[in-house]
């Protein structure tokens, strides 16, 4: 007789937790309009506001304050990284500056 097969947790799919894709944008370098940050907003929440900015590598300028309101996934785009995101809270505002870097 064989053992039970074993439960196992699993990381649920986004919309087992009400998570779906509601848009899908791109933070650009406000000067060279490199792509910098990919977001990806997955449910909506007005109290919860994100504003966003990074640095360009490849020019050395910024992105204008990207805001966001509910759960945004955020990462790289192609050619970057992310290296030092650096996050404070103000006002209610979750205020992220993120640091990029060019990939070699
Ligand atoms: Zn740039």
């Amino acid at each position: 007789m064989g053992e039970q097969p074993e439960l196992y947790e699993y990381e649920p799919e986004p919309k087992n937790r009400g998570y779906e894709l509601l848009r899908k944008d791109v933070i650009r370098c406000a000067n060279c309009k490199k792509p910098l940050v990919d977001v990806i907003k997955v449910k909506e929440d007005i109290n919860l506001i994100k504003e966003t900015k990074a640095n360009c590598p490849y020019c050395g300028d910024e992105s204008f304050v990207y805001r966001t309101t509910g759960e945004v996934f955020m990462q790289a785009s192609d050619g970057v990284s992310i290296v030092n995101p650096k996050v404070e809270f103000v006002n209610n505002i979750i205020k992220q500056y993120m640091e990029m870097m060019k990939n070699e």
